[in-house]
């Protein structure tokens, strides 16, 4: 069967965690994001975990080869179709990745996020997030039904308000990922959708639905 990868891009706040979620449950698919991979591994007894546990405990980043190895690592555990949330990030990423799935018989469609920036940035400063289950919340647009805790499983909820965190995040966005969405788009071989995520998420799940 042919294993279907669908790749979500785009800035901070442009809506990946999201519609990550939701195509997670409307499809069933394996979730991958590179945040909670390096924390999967590190947990591991295997070569690779024990490589990763070192690389973290010296407080290091794990580098774009090795992000990309986790990630084709665990596509391939199992049979499920996956999507990723913010992988590949850069250039240097996509390399990584376009070379070592050669091999591999996989549907890979990329979704590229559009969205004003100001508006992501809003997004971001009203976000709290569930360090258990990971559910966002938005103080104004999607409110926990109890102040700052988690519907599902009542724990205390996050802001990721930092102002210098978050510009860092844009300006990361700037650097590497505006190239590599330029990239993506200018490349006729693939296979690439832009959904425009300042349109309300019913408009986009409907267009989702004829992709997928
Ligand atoms: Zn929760």
């Amino acid at each position: 069967m042919l294993k279907k990868i669908i790749v979500l891009i785009g800035a901070p706040g442009s809506g990946k965690g999201y519609y990550a979620q939701w195509l997670q449950k409307e499809y069933h698919l394996g979730y991958i994001s590179s945040g909670d991979i390096c924390r999967d591994f590190a947990s591991r007894s295997s070569d690779l975990g024990k490589k990763i546990a070192q690389i973290v405990k010296r407080g290091d980043l794990i580098n774009d080869d090795l992000i990309t190895q986790l990630i084709i690592t665990k596509i391939n555990e199992t049979n499920q179709n996956f999507v990723l949330d913010g992988f590949p990030r850069n250039l240097q990423q996509l390399n990584n990745w376009n070379k070592l799935i050669q091999d591999h018989n996989w549907k890979i469609i990329y979704l590229v996020l559009s969205c004003d920036l100001q508006i992501c940035k809003n997004r971001i400063e009203t976000r709290l997030i569930c360090s258990q289950c990971n559910f966002v919340y938005n103080t104004r647009l999607q409110p926990p039904l109890n102040k700052n805790i988690c519907n599902f499983d009542q724990t205390p909820l996050m802001s990721r308000a930092d102002n210098e965190k978050i510009k860092h995040r844009f300006s990361v966005f700037e650097k590497e990922t505006k190239p590599l969405i330029t990239n993506l788009m200018q490349n006729a071989k693939i296979i690439k959708y832009e959904l425009n995520t300042n349109l309300s998420a019913k408009i986009n799940f409907v267009k989702l639905k004829k992709i997928i």
